[in-house]
């Protein structure tokens, strides 16, 4: 794969972006701190949502990491499943994608 490089770099640029994303929703949910009932009640409203979005970079975050190994092992690019190769067009998307379009398929 001819800009395997370039997808690397796109990959860990990905990450950081998430690990900042994750250490700010960290600190939003730390300085939720104020003892007034009802702030506490909205705050709780927005912990969830924080929450959520945490949950999501952190299940990004591992896909990303898995994609980097794949790299590494020269097994990116492949279908985990059936061994296939992944369409560019698909990685453009998604780039971490460990499936094809057809086992992704399967999958979801
Ligand atoms: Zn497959």
């Amino acid at each position: 794969m001819a800009d395997l490089s370039k997808r690397r770099a796109a990959l860990e640029a990905r990450l950081q972006e998430l690990k900042a994303r994750l250490l700010q929703i960290d600190e939003e949910l730390d300085s939720h701190s104020s003892k007034d009932w009802e702030e506490l009640a909205v705050e709780r409203e927005e912990d969830e949502v924080l929450e959520g979005m945490g949950l999501s970079a952190q299940a990004e975050i591992r896909m990303i990491k898995a994609a980097l190994r794949r790299m590494d092992e020269d097994e990116y690019g492949y279908c985990v499943d059936c061994g296939d190769k992944i369409t560019e067009e698909r990685l453009d998307i998604l780039p971490y994608t460990p499936f094809c379009q057809v086992c992704a398929a399967k999958h979801a």
